[in-house]
C-alpha cells in the first residue's frame, strides 16, 4: 500500500515539530511538504532535529500546493490562520485535519455544506487525546446524576487562547445533557461558557491538563486529565489520518472516530 503524503501547516510550532518526529518513523505516512512563517527556507527535519529530509519550510499553503499533491494537510497553527486553511483546502479538494482551537463552532458549522459539495473529509478536534475525549464521554455519563460542575484548565504559559478549546467543548458537551438555559447565566460570571464555570490557569512546566469538577451534597467528584507531553496527542492524529480517506463531510470530536 502506498504511503499517505503529508503536508503540515505550522511546521515550526511545538506540534509541529513532534508530528515530523513521529510521521518521519511511520511506514504508512510520506511528509512532502510544510508550511510556517518562521523558520521559512531551512530543512524541515533540522528544524524538527531529526536530520535532514530534503524538505523546506515554506510560508504559504497555496504556493505548496501549486508544487506538491497532498492527500492531506495536518493544521496545528492559530485560529484565524487555521479558518483560512480549510478555506484553501476545500477549495482544492484536499482533505484536511485540524487540530488548532479556537474557532468558532458556528463559522465551522457554516462551512458544513461547502466541504460535502467539495466531497472531502475535514476532521476538528479540540483534543487529540484519546484519554482527555474519554474523560469527556465519562463527565457527559455524571452529568445525568450530578448537575452542580465547573471547569479548570491548566496550560503551558506560551497558549494563546484561554479558555482552551478542549474546556469549551466540554462545555458544550456537558450542556447537550444539562439542556441548560444559556442566555440566563450568560451574565451571571463572565467565565461562564454554555452555562458552565471555566477556570483558566497558565503556567511554566505545564502541557495540557484538565479538572471537570461535579459537586453534590457532601460530596464531590473530579476527573482529572493530563497531557504530560504532547505525543499524547499522536495516537488520536494517527487515528483521524486512518480514517481521512473514508470520511466526506465535517466531522468535529476525535469520539467521533472512536465509534
Ligand atoms: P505553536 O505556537 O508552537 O505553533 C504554531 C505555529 O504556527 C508556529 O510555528 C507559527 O509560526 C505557525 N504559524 C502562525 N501563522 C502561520 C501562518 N500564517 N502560516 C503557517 N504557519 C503559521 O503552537 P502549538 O503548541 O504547536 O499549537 C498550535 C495549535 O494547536 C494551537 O491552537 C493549540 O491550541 C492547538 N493544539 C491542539 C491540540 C489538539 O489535540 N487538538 C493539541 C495541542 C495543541
Amino acid at each position: 500500500m502506498s504511503k499517505l503524503k503529508v503536508i503540515i501547516t505550522g511546521v515550526a510550532g511545538k506540534m509541529g515539530r513532534m508530528l515530523v518526529n513521529k510521521i518521519v518513523k511511520d511506514k504508512d505516512l510520506q511528509l512532502i511538504g510544510g508550511v510556517d512563517i518562521k523558520e521559512v527556507g531551512r530543512d524541515i527535519g533540522e528544524v524538527a532535529e531529526v536530520g535532514e529530509l530534503g524538505i523546506k519550510v515554506v510560508d504559504k499553503l497555496v504556493c505548496l500546493l501549486e508544487e506538491t499533491s497532498p492527500e492531506v494537510i495536518l493544521d496545528f497553527t492559530c485560529s484565524e490562520v487555521a479558518y483560512k486553511h480549510i478555506l484553501t483546502a476545500v477549495k482544492n479538494h484536499i482533505p484536511i485535519i485540524v487540530g488548532t482551537t479556537g474557532i468558532p463552532l458556528a463559522k465551522l458549522q457554516a462551512l458544513k455544506e461547502e466541504i460535502e459539495n467539495a466531497n472531502i473529509g475535514v476532521i476538528i478536534a479540540p483534543n487529540f487525546s484519546i484519554g482527555a475525549v474519554l474523560s469527556i464521554l465519562i463527565a457527559q455519563q455524571v452529568a445525568h446524576y450530578l448537575r452542580d460542575v465547573e471547569i479548570i484548565e491548566l496550560h503551558h504559559s506560551q497558549k494563546l487562547d484561554a479558555p482552551s478549546g478542549t474546556s469549551l467543548y466540554t462545555a458544550q458537551k456537558l450542556n447537550e445533557v444539562f439542556k441548560k438555559d444559556i442566555e440566563e447565566s450568560k451574565n451571571t460570571k463572565s467565565h461562564i461558557f454554555y452555562g458552565i464555570p471555566i477556570h483558566s490557569v497558565r503556567l511554566p512546566g505545564l502541557v495540557a491538563h484538565q479538572e471537570i469538577i461535579f459537586g453534590g451534597e457532601g460530596q464531590v467528584l473530579t476527573i482529572r486529565h493530563d497531557s504530560l507531553s504532547r505525543e499524547s496527542f499522536w495516537p488520536g492524529i494517527k487515528l483521524a489520518m486512518t480514517k481521512i480517506k473514508e470520511i466526506k463531510g465535517l466531522v468535529i470530536g476525535l469520539e467521533n472516530l472512536l465509534k
